[in-house]
């Protein structure tokens, strides 16, 4: 069983649908609300959970309510939650998301995820040092990327960093990651000016682009290859991303090879789009397996 240590945001969505978009000043009646656990930390240490690997998550949630309910969703889908650290005076990292007139409007409080630092982050380094994989996002502090990239880079631990959302990272970064896995947008950002097919030749083996519907892009040191993705009938997106990162990790983890974890994660991600919600639409392994 491979360990995988998933070092992110752990958030509470709270989601509403309504026909209209209230103006300021305006108050309009909504039709239906949910809370749903998200983040991408939390997502992705879920997805790799269902596909089987053994994962701790490190992180922070505030004393709260959606803190306790975070640590719960957390537990019943068996992530390890020891390093998952309640904070005082700080809230839970919360989305508002309000689905209306065809569209969604979101508002992301960082709370307790902002508290992800690199000194929590040192408290759990044996952790770190015991596992096959470091799953990081960009949904916490960059000092803390950075950081734990050198902790990686020191104890020959790979790092997959899944640069979402959208920022400029540090050349050491970069070179300290093993994997990075950019969706076409954050492409741009992290490699301002250059081209897609030049960033790839620059990180053979290290830079995949994920592209949707259309699958993943990669240089593989002698050309430049789409592992197109599975067709499905499309539901909801949300946490595809999530998805992919996660069963990339955990077939990488294994010591499958670069293009058996590609189709391995273009496989989950696609059965995750076939179904409601970023946690909801995530397979198990039995799932994907039958459907590799
Ligand atoms: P999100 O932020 O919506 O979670 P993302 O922008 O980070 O996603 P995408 O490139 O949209 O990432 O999707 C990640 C992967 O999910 C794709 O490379 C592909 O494997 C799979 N995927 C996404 N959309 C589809 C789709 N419509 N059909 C099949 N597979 C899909």
């Amino acid at each position: 069983m491979a360990k995988i240590c998933v070092i992110g945001s752990c958030s509470m969505d709270l989601v509403v649908t309504s026909s209209k978009r209230p103006h300021a000043g305006e108050t309009v009646l909504g039709e239906s609300f949910a809370t749903v656990p998200g983040g991408k930390g939390a997502n992705q240490a879920v997805a790799a959970s269902r596909l089987g690997a053994e994962v701790m998550m490190i992180g922070c949630v505030g004393e709260d309510f959606y803190g306790t309910e975070i640590m719960e969703n957390l537990k019943r889908n068996r992530v390890l939650i020891t390093n998952v650290e309640p904070v005082t005076h700080t809230e839970s990292g919360t989305a508002h998301i309000i689905l209306a007139e065809g569209d969604n409007s979101i508002i992301v409080v960082k709370g307790a995820n902002d508290l992800v630092t690199p000194t929590l982050v040192e408290r759990a380094l044996d952790v770190i040092k015991g596992s096959d994989m470091v799953l990081i996002q960009q949904e916490i502090p960059e000092e803390t990327v950075s950081y734990v990239s050198e902790l990686c880079h020191k104890f020959n631990i790979p790092m997959l960093l899944n640069p979402a959302p959208a920022r400029p990272i540090s050349d050491t970064i970069i070179e300290n990651a093993a994997y990075l896995t950019p969706n076409e947008h954050e492409c741009t950002i992290l490699f301002p000016g250059m081209s897609t097919t030049d960033a790839l030749r620059k990180y053979p083996n290290k830079l995949f682009i994920t592209e949707g519907s259309n699958g993943v892009r990669f240089y593989d040191g002698e050309q430049e290859v789409l592992v197109p993705t599975y067709k499905v009938n499309a539901i909801d997106t949300t946490g595809a991303g999530d998805t992919f990162n996660a069963a990339f990790a955990v077939a990488l983890a294994e010591g499958s090879s670069i293009p058996d974890s590609v189709k391995f994660a273009n496989r989950a991600a696609s059965l995750s789009v076939t179904k409601f919600g970023a946690q909801g639409g995530m397979p198990t392994r039995a799932e994907v397996e039958a459907n590799l």
